[in-house]
């Protein structure tokens, strides 16, 4: 067995030792181990894309404490991901708290080095701007398809006057710099009042597939994920999953809740529909501690992690 096991609870209780995700060992980028990580955890404690209740930044943090819950074997399919596949915890992308541009430039330039060393990231939020960085390093050279679920299709041009960088413009900006290829890109879950039209009209005349609420519920997860899983085809494919996809009575610690969304045991099978597609790099945004007291949101948020590191695994097996 390799050396990248979790600690497990039969030798050292959950709760105790320094809380790393999943209890995976911590690899920096200038460890020399890093070339033998496989899939690498990362955080991205950084919410300055955030236009309404702050609190992302602090996400990654509650979920390293959360994911300790996580043993090594998945519930139901029997996976056992970390004997498989090298994974360890990268730590976290150092933001700059004062500077939005600057922000974006070190996360970039942290998941170029990520790509470099052949590592797949699962990336901790962090407000969903962190993925636009991500996308601009891991889809440099081709475009990458999506599987995107959230409550928002994050499409707006801009906010307050022309600010193009929020949490609610990052798929607007990869389209435009060809990070994504639109029509291998499937939003699934939108719901909740609008400003306008103008992000639904965005996708329609790209040709990005909205699966919105009221399909998502007539249809079921199987159908729904079947049809994602077609529309990002057998190319490279990111994941990027918004807590918020979730129903408030699941996941109430998020800045943009919306009623009427998944139960937290649909959340994770879609997720586990995954599986199938090829995944260049996933990530789980938008969980916020300050509005998640019981620490709930932290707990569904690190075991959709899981879910999404055992379809990445069975991606490469
Ligand atoms: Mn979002
Ligand atoms: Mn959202």
């Amino acid at each position: 067995m390799s050396d990248f096991q979790p600690v497990s609870g039969f030798d050292l209780p959950r709760f105790a030792g320094i809380p790393t995700f999943m209890r995976l060992p911590h690899v920096p980028l200038d460890d020399p181990r890093l070339a033998q990580v496989q899939v690498g955890l990362i955080g991205a404690p950084w919410d300055g894309g955030t236009t309404n209740r702050p609190g992302p930044r602090h996400g990654p943090r509650q979920l390293r404490d959360a994911s300790t819950m996580i043993r090594a074997q998945h519930g139901i399919t029997g996976l056992r991901p970390f004997e498989t596949v090298n994974c360890a915890d990268l730590g976290d992308v150092g933001p700059n708290p004062a500077d939005l541009q600057d922000t974006l430039a070190r996360m970039t330039a942290f998941y170029a080095r990520v790509r470099q060393a052949g590592v797949i990231p699962l990336t901790a939020g962090g407000d969903h701007l962190c993925t636009l960085p991500i996308l601009r390093a891991l889809a440099r050279d081709r475009p990458l398809g999506m599987i995107h679920f959230d409550s928002h299709t994050d499409l707006f041009h801009s906010y307050f006057n022309g600010q193009m960088y929020t949490h609610g413009t990052p798929f607007r900006r990869a389209v435009e710099e060809g990070l994504l290829d639109p029509r291998r890109v499937c939003m699934i879950g939108i719901r909740g009042t609008a400003y306008d039209s103008e992000d639904r009209d965005f996708a329609r005349s790209v040709g990005i597939r909205v699966i919105p609420i009221e399909e998502f519920h007539a249809r079921g997860v199987t159908d729904v994920m079947t049809e994602a899983r077609a529309i990002a085809g057998t190319g490279d494919t990111y994941v990027s999953y918004d807590i918020d996809f979730v129903d408030p009575a699941f996941a109430p610690g998020t800045g943009t809740p919306e009623v009427g969304g998944p139960t937290s045991w649909q959340a994770l099978e879609c997720a586990r529909g995954l599986s199938g597609t090829r995944i260049v790099g996933a990530d789980l945004v938008e969980v916020s501690p300050p509005f998640d007291p019981s620490g709930g949101t932290a707990f569904l948020g690190a075991s959709l992690m899981f879910e999404m590191l055992c379809a990445i695994v069975t991606g490469m097996s």
